[in-house]
């Protein structure tokens, strides 16, 4: 679903990503983990079209990231061609950016609606299912500031959901939440992964990463330190550079 080949990113004369290699097969949970400052939300942002790498390859199912490939030449694509593939890929942030003068359901139907021109009936019907699929069919009407920071983030998830993507990108989506906030959200996590959504999850919750995930990658300095089974990964970390932030986040 996902590979990357050197991925390269700079902003200006810092170089953030150094060549990141990973693949990320169909229906996997793929966590990232790392400390801040390491790349893993630049990562997610070349992946979704949001940066433009400044070297190496990348493909989505089988795409090439921000390029046509026809023969051995690569055209760049247009911004009408890039809008169509990131519709494919749902991203949910740390800070949930729901729309504040709108319900919850407003929220998770008005990307069908406005990019997909869905009618307004069959889009509001669709979110309703997301709604409950999250567990918050009782909220639907209910705005963003009725809600808690972990009702917002389902939301959020459900609203992502709404394009139907095939792939979803989690940058650290618990870390903003209270402690008794995380479990709820982490459980819609886990649900979605059941059905067979192929995620990228950038997370600090070691123990969803164990039980969840299917690959954990270690990175730091814009590197990949390590990777294997979060089992691997996590009970016997060969660097030192891993063992040093496993001791923080465990
Ligand atoms: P992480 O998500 O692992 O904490 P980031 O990908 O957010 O790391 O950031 C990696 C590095 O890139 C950091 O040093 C950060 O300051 C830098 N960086 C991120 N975005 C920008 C930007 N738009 N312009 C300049 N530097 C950036
Ligand atoms: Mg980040």
């Amino acid at each position: 679903m996902v590979k990357s080949e050197g991925v390269r990113k700079s902003y200006g004369l810092v170089e953030v990503l150094k060549g990141i290699d990973l693949e990320v097969k169909q229906s996997e949970v793929f966590c990232l983990v790392g400390p801040s400052g390491s790349g893993k939300s630049t990562f997610l942002r070349c992946i979704n079209h949001l940066e433009k790498i400044n070297g190496g390859r990348l493909w989505v199912d089988g795409e090439m990231v921000g390029y046509r490939q026809r023969g051995d030449k690569l055209y760049e694509l247009k911004d009408r061609e890039v809008a169509l593939k990131r519709r494919d890929i749902g991203m949910v942030f740390q800070r949930f950016n729901l729309f504040p003068h709108m319900t919850a359901v407003e929220n998770v139907m008005e990307a069908p609606v406005q990019v997909k021109r869905e009618s307004r009936a069959e889009a509001k019907e669709r979110s309703m299912a997301l709604l409950e699929r999250v567990g918050l069919a009782d909220k639907s009407g209910s705005f963003p500031s009725q809600l808690s920071g972990g009702q917002q983030q389902r939301v959020a998830i459900a609203r992502a959901l709404a394009m139907k993507p095939k792939l979803m990108l989690f940058d650290e989506p618990t870390s903003a939440l209270d402690p008794e906030l995380v479990g709820e959200v982490l459980d819609v996590m886990r649900g979605l992964a059941e059905e067979g959504m192929t995620m990228i999850v950038v997370t600090h919750e070691m123990g969803f990463a164990r039980e969840v995930g299917d690959a954990l990658v270690f990175m730091d300095g814009g590197v990949v330190v390590e990777s294997g089974t979060p089992r691997e990964v996590l009970s016997n970390p060969q660097h030192e550079r891993t063992r040093a932030f496993l001791s923080k986040v465990l």
